[in-house]
């Protein structure tokens, strides 16, 4: 392996693939990604794509051959690709809970058959119902039930997880995990439920500002450059092998009060619209009442420590809304 591995980056064209692209092409390179578009975009790459060192492949991780030919040929392997959402994965369960599953059970095996080092992407929304907090990676899984669709999320990338644990304990995989909480940033769409891009595209646009449920419910966001940069420092610890790590701001806001401040960062004239759940999603939605993220884990082994807070995440995600460049924090590169 030369200095700068070889990554294949799967869904490298989404929202967080794409930055992950950025700092590891930044950093020399090579980097593969296999995406097939769904809800990534190439335009996500416009810039990665000019600094060249870049290949994409237009495909889906549920094509095993593609899969096998592609870790086969790189060193080293991020699997982000993932139907995500709490929009899409009502809205399409089944696709979305396959992917979510038999895409990367494609990803492990072939990791496994190459002998290559894969870190996997989780998601706080293991947790489930616990919302004690702060969470940290021994937290209990609360279950939802199976009928609740939102559910079935957790339980997919729950099963990733104990997939990838038990073929590290009996074939030896090269694996971390790594669970996101809620990141934010250039790049995201409001399409598939993220609520600040969508707060602040409503606030610019002077609509109600739709708020589900009581806006009680909290949560953490971090932006997408500090998410990537504690993923790159993860990369580089041969100690995060094996392990799993949360990635999340610790700064909690009620869904109600972000409401409020995106609508003065926008100076907006908009108002604050209470939907239910069964309007926003459909019958039988649960939410989840808090998401905070115990990063101590993270912090010790990498000493990371994020650049931005919710008030530069807000500003950008107005200035994005608007059409207008953010101002994007340089990718932090080890
Ligand atoms: N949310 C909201 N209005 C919206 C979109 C989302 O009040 O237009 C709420 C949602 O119910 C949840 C929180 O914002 O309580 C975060 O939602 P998101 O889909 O961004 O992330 P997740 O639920 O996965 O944490």
């Amino acid at each position: 392996m030369t200095d700068h591995p070889k990554y294949l980056v799967t869904g490298g064209a989404g929202f967080i693939g794409s930055h992950l692209v950025d700092a590891l092409l930044a950093r020399g390179g090579p980097v593969v990604v296999l995406d097939d578009l769904s809800t990534g975009r190439l335009q996500n790459l416009a810039g990665a794509r000019e600094r060249g060192n870049l290949q994409f492949v237009h495909g889906s991780v549920l094509d095993e051959p593609l899969v096998d030919k592609l870790v086969g040929e790189c060193d080293r392997v991020v699997h982000l690709a993932a139907a995500v959402g709490v929009k899409l994965i009502v809205e399409q369960p089944l696709r979305s809970f396959t992917i979510n599953t038999k895409g990367t059970e494609t990803v492990i095996e072939a990791a496994y058959r190459h002998g290559r080092h894969v870190t996997l992407a989780s998601t706080s929304e293991i947790y489930g119902k616990n919302s004690s907090g702060p969470l940290t990676e021994m937290s209990d899984r609360v279950l939802g039930s199976p009928s609740v669709p939102r559910w079935s999320y957790s339980t997919a990338k729950a099963v990733d997880e104990i997939l990838a644990e038990l073929y590290r304990r009996e074939y030896g995989l090269r694996a971390t995990v790594v669970r996101f909480f809620n990141t934010v940033g250039p790049r995201q769409s409001p399409a598939y439920g993220m609520v600040i891009p969508r707060f602040a595209r409503q606030a610019v646009l002077g609509e109600p500002l739709t708020v589900y449920g009581t806006g009680r419910q909290s949560r953490c966001f971090l932006h997408v450059t500090d998410v990537v940069a504690a993923l790159v420092s993860l990369l580089d610890r041969p100690e995060a092998e094996g392990e799993t790590f949360n990635i999340g701001s610790d700064e909690e806001i009620s869904i109600l009060d972000l409401a409020e401040r995106i609508i003065a960062c926008a100076n907006s004239t908009s108002t604050v619209h209470r939907v239910s759940y069964t309007d926003a999603y459909g019958p039988g939605f649960e939410d989840m009442e808090r998401r905070v993220p115990d990063t101590t884990k993270l912090r010790a082994l990498t000493g990371w420590q994020p650049r931005r807070d919710l008030g530069d995440i807000l500003v950008d995600a107005v200035a994005d809304a608007r059409g207008e460049a953010p101002q994007q924090a340089p990718v932090a590169v080890p």
